[in-house]
């Protein structure tokens, strides 16, 4: 039976086991996958990768703190991965690891498709941001990047700023004007632990217009302090869950070969909402 897991470190508070279970039993798959957490540490990383052909594993998702270890270990990657600089799925194959990143891929599927010329702002300068600058240049967007610690907002820029992906650093909350984003993505962490957003990030919460597209990667409580907000204002929000949904659904079609039944994946990601 071939088996697949998300590896982190936390992990347990993981969502993919059972929503990636869910759709393989939807596929008829579910006596022959198996889908299943394991926590591992920095340090044991490259090691339990190296490992995990050997005990039946077909593939894997990795997710944080692994993600540019999970590209480094890798033999082969796609472009997509390399330019984004980490990869969040691992295939197995003989004597190989193949290393892709279907975060922004999942981005991709369900933002507007089109974005040429369009202002888009994203919060952070972490691996989430990465993945979303990527997925906002393929669509066009002209992409500012604001973060709490400035030099990694530069860094970000100076490393993905390709004749595909115009990025500038957006320095001080004050030069943000919140009207003028047709997207906005918050990669950053706040709202995680119960942060007020409106506190943390250069955003008001009375900032938002209808026609915008809000996206908060963040999910725990559904609707996020944020998405609430824009909402509130008319602007169309997509959550962290839905994210995590459309990447899983990419990576299972990766592992599989078989169109991902997005629905029972998303039914079974939403219904773990109180753990
Ligand atoms: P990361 O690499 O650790 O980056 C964290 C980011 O959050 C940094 O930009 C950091 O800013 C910022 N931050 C943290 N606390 C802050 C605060 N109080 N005020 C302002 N900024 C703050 O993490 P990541 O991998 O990019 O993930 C970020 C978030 O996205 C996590 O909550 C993760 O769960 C979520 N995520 C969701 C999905 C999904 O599928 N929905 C996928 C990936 C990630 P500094 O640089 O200043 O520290």
């Amino acid at each position: 039976m071939p088996r697949l897991a998300v590896l982190g470190h936390p992990v347990a508070h993981s969502r993919s086991p059972a929503m990636q279970n869910a759709a393989l039993a939807q596929l008829g798959l579910a006596d022959e996958w198996r889908y299943e957490a394991i926590d591992v540490a920095p340090e044991a990383f490259e090691a339990c990768v190296r490992a995990l052909p050997a005990k039946g594993f077909a593939g894997a998702n990795v997710t944080v703190p692994h993600k540019g270890v999970a590209l480094a270990v890798a033999e082969m990657a796609t472009e997509m991965a390399r330019e984004i600089g980490a990869a969040n799925t691992l295939v197995f194959a003989p004597g190989q690891t193949h290393a892709h990143n279907t975060d922004a891929g999942g981005l991709i599927a369900v933002l507007p498709s089109d974005l040429h010329g369009r202002r888009a702002l994203v919060l952070g300068a972490g691996g989430a941001a990465r993945a979303a600058i990527w997925a906002l240049g393929a669509l066009g967007a002209e992409v500012e990047v604001w973060n709490r610690t400035v030099a990694r907002a530069q860094e970000i820029t100076i490393e993905m700023d390709t004749q595909s992906v115009h990025i500038q650093v957006a320095e001080s909350p004050l030069e943000i004007d919140q009207d003028a984003y047709e997207v906005i993505v918050n990669t950053t962490a706040v709202g995680l632990h119960g942060e007020d957003p409106f506190e943390h990030l250069p955003l008001r919460r009375e900032g938002f217009r209808p026609g915008q597209v809000v996206v908060d990667m963040v999910y725990g409580d559904v609707p996020s302090t944020l998405l609430a907000a824009a909402t509130a204002a008319g602007a169309t929000t997509i959550d962290g869950i839905e994210i995590l949904v459309q990447q899983g659904a990419l990576s299972l079609q990766i592992w599989t070969g078989r169109e991902a039944p997005v629905e029972a994946m998303r039914a079974a990601a939403y219904s773990l909402g109180d753990r």
